[in-house]
């Protein structure tokens, strides 16, 4: 009886043992996304349209073994990743920089130099993984949020956000879809989420997360020699090399039975290196023109015409369209700087209080108008206003504006109403 009962008594505090253990092994560090305007399927939209726009000007590596290897991972990690499911999809781009990025919705792209640094699986998987974590959590578009909040919080207090209002929102703060976009300009407190995200996926993937450490250590090494834009990019590689310890010591080392490497991954590490090198580094190469180096190019003789939401009309064939719906952005490449519109034009529409009536005049929804952009622009002076013009036989105001411009000096715009 005496020994039954001990016995009992032995397996229950083993029991209880093996709670507390599994418990105080995974105390991982909490992380959701941050405030957002958007719906993450918004996310995937954006992506989608920001993707398209990314691989216009980056040189994607054309070797379908290589390809599908860096997707089948980059999915493998994905499905280990907390929250919202996105349609992840993982590209190479030919290019020998260290380095990675990823867009809202799962759009991720991996530089052939970041494979070729990585000693072992789990070291790119880490490198994947962290850019994961800024889908997750959704760094992108809660960029694009506080940056609009800051331009525009009547806007979004004043619900001008519909279902339609993505290109419309970008288009207000002057950005563009591609890679000079607000998506890809993280802050320092995003990096380090991302690591200890990226962190957590590696190892609920299976893999041993030293891989992101070592990783680390290892571009830390290269970077004395070559440009490392993963660093640039995410600062401080000494306290992200502490930070992501510390939060493996919190989910408790590594998992079981650990991975690290593959030989998958070898062999594709062989096929980038029998492969000719790229001609030139891909970005700087192949971005827009900056206008940190010059303005960009005169606008065209020949023009091109838009036309779409009831409107018609003509604008240089060297500028690009970005946004859609009831907003939009025509800009020469390097017509944005610092964020900001520098060249080009906005063409949005603008829906004026009406007090509750039926109709305002156009003197009155003339004048909302400019307060409202005067009250995001602190230094916009109306340089001319209510002079008489006809739009499509219609009656019209003309009324010009004067800023600051981002490129330097003062600018002029006479926006027709
Ligand atoms: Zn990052």
């Amino acid at each position: 009886m005496v020994s039954k009962n001990s016995k009992f008594v032995t397996i229950l505090g083993l029991i209880f043992a093996l709670v507390v253990t599994a418990y105080a092994a995974d105390s991982r560090t909490k992380l959701k996304p941050g405030w957002n305007l958007f719906s993450p399927q918004q996310d995937i939209e954006m992506g989608r349209e920001s993707a398209k726009q990314a691989e216009m000007q980056l040189p994607l590596l054309n070797d379908r073994q290589a390809a599908s290897y860096i997707d089948t991972l980059g999915k493998q990690l994905a499905s280990h990743a907390p929250g919202e499911k996105y349609p992840y999809q993982c590209k190479i781009v030919n290019d020998t920089a260290i380095n990675a990025f990823a867009l809202p919705g799962g759009f991720i792209y991996v530089n052939r130099g970041a494979i070729e640094a990585a000693d072992s699986e789990n070291q790119i998987a880490g490198v994947m993984a962290h850019e994961i974590g800024h889908v997750v959590l959704r760094h992108g578009t809660n960029q694009v949020s506080k940056a609009y909040l800051a331009q525009a919080p009547l806007a979004i207090l004043g619900g001008v956000l519909g279902s339609n209002s993505i290109g419309s929102v970008l288009a207000q703060l002057g950005v563009g879809f591609g890679l000079n976009s607000l998506f890809l300009k993280y802050s320092r407190d995003a990096e380090s989420q991302a690591d200890l995200m990226g962190t957590q996926i590696l190892h609920d993937s299976g893999y041993d997360p030293k891989g992101m450490v070592e990783f680390f250590e290892r571009i830390q090494a290269e970077s004395k020699g070559r440009a490392v834009q993963f660093f640039s990019d995410h600062p401080n590689p000494e306290n992200r090399i502490s930070n992501v310890q510390h939060e493996i010591e919190r989910l408790g080392g590594a998992p079981a039975n650990a991975r690290k490497d593959s030989t998958e991954f070898h062999t594709t590490k062989n096929l980038l290196a029998a492969l000719p090198a790229p001609a030139k580094s891909a970005r700087g190469a192949n971005r827009p023109a900056d206008t940190r180096n010059g303005k960009p190019a005169p606008p065209s003789g020949r023009l091109t015409t838009f036309n779409g939401n009831g409107l018609q009309f003509r604008y240089p064939d060297n500028w690009r369209q970005y946004g859609q719906g009831s907003a939009m952005t025509i800009a020469p490449d390097g017509g944005i700087v610092n964020d900001s519109l520098a060249y080009g034009m906005v063409i949005a529409e603008f829906e004026p209080d009406y007090h509750g009536q039926g109709s305002i005049s156009l003197e009155e929804a003339t004048d909302q108008l400019l307060n409202n952009l005067q009250r995001s622009n602190a230094n916009m002076r109306v340089t001319r206003s209510h002079e008489r013009t006809r739009v499509d036989g219609q009656a019209a105001l003309i009324a010009e504006a004067s800023n600051q411009s981002p490129a330097g000096g003062r600018e002029t715009v006479p926006p027709r109403l």
